[in-house]
């Protein structure tokens, strides 16, 4: 069998490396910046933690080879642009939008969008970062000088909750799709995730027919996330990851195949699984706090330590949960409410939203 080599050597790399062991498939990710001379074969096959990337020796030589699964997706939806683009012509429901041009002014985009706008850099964004807020009201309306050209403008949403859909496509074009994921943004940052969700059963069909319409529109072959708003009984898409995501690692614990293998699998041709969910899972980012092995006796959780320098808003792990009753859960987020700001929050957000009974699921 082949090497699966991944473009970046981030925890999504380990991860994907992790699931892909079981199956005894040689998965390898490259640090982007690494100067060795990658023993490529002509038959392995390449693909991407990240959706961007410099140009160094290491990605020069896994972007030339000719089994870089997906290669011409990432640059469409790594640009935020392009990505609106692609929503728009396939009518697919996104917030409205404009490119923030080199003449276009803060009024322009109060007026066309409402009171609340947000720009968003069209390259390199995440975790909130490369986001800035237009607020008419209270005066805070000016568009940073050297984002003309290199921002979007959206429509500020005020939506109910933000659900996600992670799906995977295989080379012949069978698709699967994991339950929508709930999922809490503090600041732009993902905090936790709970799913599955009894009350947003009604909204799988929608959003499995609408990541469907992309993943056959680009021919993309692996896993792929979308992050949506809920307003009602809409959805609206807000972006999406040609890649494994965060908001589907509850699937490690939670499901018989993992978001990870799916997507190893996809990549590597081989049959897909239709994942057979367990329980009720839940997922909790660990972002700027120090791993704590105490967490470790808690009944029922498993932690994820990326082994990264610890730093203020960086996401170092996380931590996952499976079980079956309520109870488990209260007791795993009881025992974490040592944990600072904006912790209590989400360990909040955990208990008012996960389902306190099979029956209220
Ligand atoms: P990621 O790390 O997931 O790639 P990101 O920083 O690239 O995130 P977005 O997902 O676009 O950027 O935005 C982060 C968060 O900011 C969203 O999850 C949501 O909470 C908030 N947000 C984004 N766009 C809007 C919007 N148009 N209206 C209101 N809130 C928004
Ligand atoms: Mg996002």
């Amino acid at each position: 069998m082949s090497t699966i080599w991944v473009l970046g050597a981030g925890q999504l790399g380990a991860m994907l490396k992790q699931a892909a062991t079981p199956l005894g498939l040689d998965v390898r990710p490259v640090d982007i910046e690494t100067d060795e001379i990658l023993p490529l074969d002509k038959n392995d096959i390449v693909t991407a933690e990240r959706e961007e990337w410099p140009v160094t020796a290491a990605t020069k030589q896994l972007a030339t080879h000719d089994n870089f699964v997906n290669l011409s997706t990432f640059p469409q939806l790594a640009d935020r642009l392009t990505q609106k683009q692609w929503l728009d012509k396939l009518e697919l429901a996104t917030s409205p939008w404009f490119p923030v041009e080199a003449n276009s002014t803060a009024e322009q985009f109060h007026q066309a969008l409402g009171d609340r706008v947000l720009l968003k850099r069209r390259r390199g964004g995440y975790d909130g970062k490369g986001q800035h807020w237009l607020i008419e009201s209270s005066g805070t309306s000016a568009i940073p000088e050297d984002w003309h050209g290199h921002a979007i403008a959206e429509q500020g949403i005020p939506f109910d909750e933000e659900v996600s859909l992670v799906g995977v496509r295989g080379k012949n074009g069978e698709t699967y799709f994991y339950p929508l994921t709930l999922n809490l943004h503090i600041n732009g940052i993902l905090y936790a995730s709970i799913a599955p969700l009894e009350r947003l059963k009604g909204l799988q069909r929608k959003a499995e027919a609408m990541l469907s319409k992309l993943m056959n529109a680009l021919d993309y072959v692996g896993v792929m996330a979308m992050e949506c708003f809920r307003v009602g009984d809409e959805l609206l898409i807000n972006e999406l990851a040609p890649r494994v995501h965060n908001s589907g690692h509850w699937t490690q614990a939670g499901a018989s195949s993992n978001q990870f293998e799916n997507h190893i699998r996809a990549v590597a041709g081989l049959p897909l699984a239709p994942a057979v969910i367990k329980n009720q899972s839940m997922m909790l980012n660990l972002i700027g706090i120090p791993v704590n092995y105490d967490w470790l006796a808690i009944s029922g959780l498993e932690l994820y330590w990326y082994k990264k320098e610890v730093r203020v808003g960086r996401k170092v792990g996380h931590i996952n949960m499976c079980a079956e009753n309520y109870g488990q859960f209260i007791n795993a987020i009881e025992s974490l409410s040592a944990l600072p700001e904006p912790y209590p929050q989400a360990l909040n957000w955990l208990k008012a939203n996960l389902p306190q009974s099979e029956k209220a699921k």
